[in-house]
């Protein structure tokens, strides 16, 4: 933590010790004011129309751009981070095209969940001490946490846009807490990346047009878990078998030798997600996803989307010996789950035998986009 002044130094060291006790790795103070050039980076971002299909971004953009839209009478806020360092590397299973690719962050119980809790916590006693309001925010929350968080002194918005701290790296989970008390703020932290390119360079969908700057609609975060429609042709091949976000930009940060592993079980990679088989993952049907699912952030993109994404990898994967269960999935009731069963089917069987395949299917498809993924499929199949 980064002391600026030192009054009133008893209640931020309270708040630092509480914080610590409820489990978070950094806490640092900041104002609503503190972060200038946010609204006008966010402006940007929306009138590029990078956020894509997450209109709630543009719906909330006043609130979010300002902390005091959100709520007026704030004067400080607590930013608090928690490290979610892996044990292991997490980019080597991208070579494992068989088996899953899903994001280190998400490998666990849902972290909304988990910090939710948690600040409140540290919000309740923050409110009793000082005898003033408090809220709690996590990212689901109109806040723009990343330039709060690097103007209350935890890190800097690094090349990828995410925070990264000199302590902990990119893995950052983030929290605020709002309140009415006037706590003395920390200084920025100032920018570290230097001349390093790396995340730019390792984005497998070239999701950033320029450094500091993410299209949303490229990036297979965003294609993964919040776009609902069938995935854009250009992105299936790149996504490989990441089935649920991706770490490449994260995962390849310098800071990150500073990164420590998570050592709470609950931020600790559930053993069946580090690298599940594709295989078993299209058997899930909605039940199944739910109960294998339970607790994990996965199950909010719903089991459709989520098929919808494993069979992209299995299009990617050479492995014949999922044929049968894209075949049976080109049968199934969701037209999204149909759709990317074509393709994939396209990929893993010989033209002769996806030919003969359209001849039964295609005539009895109803939704014209399954019918156009099977014409352009056999198009490109038979070119
Ligand atoms: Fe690119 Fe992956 Fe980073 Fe998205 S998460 S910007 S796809 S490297």
């Amino acid at each position: 933590m980064r002391t600026a002044r030192a009054e009133p130094e008893r209640l931020r060291a309270f708040i630092g010790r509480e914080a610590r006790a409820a489990g978070f790795d950094m806490v640092a103070f900041t104002t609503p004011d503190a972060a200038p050039s946010a609204p006008a980076r966010l402006a940007e971002f929306l009138s590029e129309g990078r956020h894509g299909s997450m209109e709630w971004m543009a719906e909330t953009a006043m609130r979010r751009a300002r902390p005091r839209a959100l709520w007026p009478d704030v004067r400080s806020i607590v930013m608090l981070g928690m490290n979610y360092g892996p044990e292991e590397d997490p980019l080597p299973v991208l070579e494992q095209r068989d088996r899953a690719a899903i994001s280190v962050y998400a490998r666990n119980r849902d972290y909304h969940d988990l910090i939710k809790g948690r600040l409140k916590q540290v919000a309740g006693k923050l409110a009793a001490k000082a005898g003033e309001d408090v809220k709690v925010f996590v990212d689901t929350a109109p806040v723009m946490e990343k330039p709060l968080a690097a103007a209350a002194g935890l890190g800097w918005q690094g090349k990828h846009t995410n925070l990264v701290s000199r302590e902990l790296g990119s893995w950052l989970f983030l929290g605020s807490i709002f309140t009415t008390v006037e706590i003395a703020p920390d200084r920025p932290e100032t920018d570290h990346c230097g001349s390093c390119r790396a995340c730019l360079d390792i984005c497998p969908t070239e999701a950033f047009p320029a450094p500091y700057q993410l299209d949303a609609r490229r990036c297979i975060s965003y294609l993964t878990i919040e776009h609902k429609g069938p995935i854009p042709h250009e992105f299936r091949a790149k996504m490989g078998n990441r089935i649920y976000g991706c770490d490449d930009c994260l995962a390849v940060c310098p800071w990150n030798k500073f990164a420590r592993t998570a050592s709470e079980a609950k931020l600790q990679a559930r053993e069946d997600l580090k690298a599940p088989a594709l295989a078993d993952l299209l058997d899930l049907d909605d039940r199944a996803f739910r109960a294998f699912f339970s607790g994990s952030p996965v199950k909010r993109i719903g089991r459709d989307r989520f098929v919808r994404n494993v069979l992209i990898a299995a299009g990617n994967s050479d492995a014949r010996d999922l044929i049968p269960r894209c075949e049976r999935l080109a049968r199934d009731e969701a037209p999204l789950v149909r759709g990317a069963a074509v393709w994939a089917l396209s990929r893993l069987l010989d033209p002769a035998a996806f030919d003969a395949l359209a001849r039964r299917l295609r005539p009895i498809e109803g939704d014209p986009e399954v019918q156009a993924e099977w014409d352009r499929a056999e198009q490109e199949v038979l070119a």
